[in-house]
């Protein structure tokens, strides 16, 4: 899983560092680094709510269908439709 990172909106909120320190990093001033987050197994989940709770949009979950199959975003349904 990928999550890409538009630099140009970041506004320094430091949400996304807050919800997972580890995943996202900050500059001296608080604003993202650049560069695209390539997301460990296992930590999809945190760096997905993360990403979401940017409030300028600027962490983007990769859309390909690569990456959704690796966040399990494409997993078949189980159960009633
Ligand atoms: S939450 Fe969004 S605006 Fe705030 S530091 Fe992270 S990427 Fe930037």
């Amino acid at each position: 899983m990928r999550i890409i990172v538009h630099k140009a909106k970041c506004q320094g909120h430091a949400r996304c560092w807050a919800h997972a320190p580890d995943i996202f990093m900050l500059d001296d001033e608080g604003y993202i680094l650049p560069g695209d987050v390539e997301v460990a197994e296992g930590d999809e989940l945190l760096a997905s709510r993360s990403a979401r709770s940017c409030p300028e949009r600027a962490l983007e979950i990769d859309p390909t269908p690569a990456a959704r199959v690796e966040s399990g975003v494409d997993q078949p349904k189980v159960g009633r439709v």
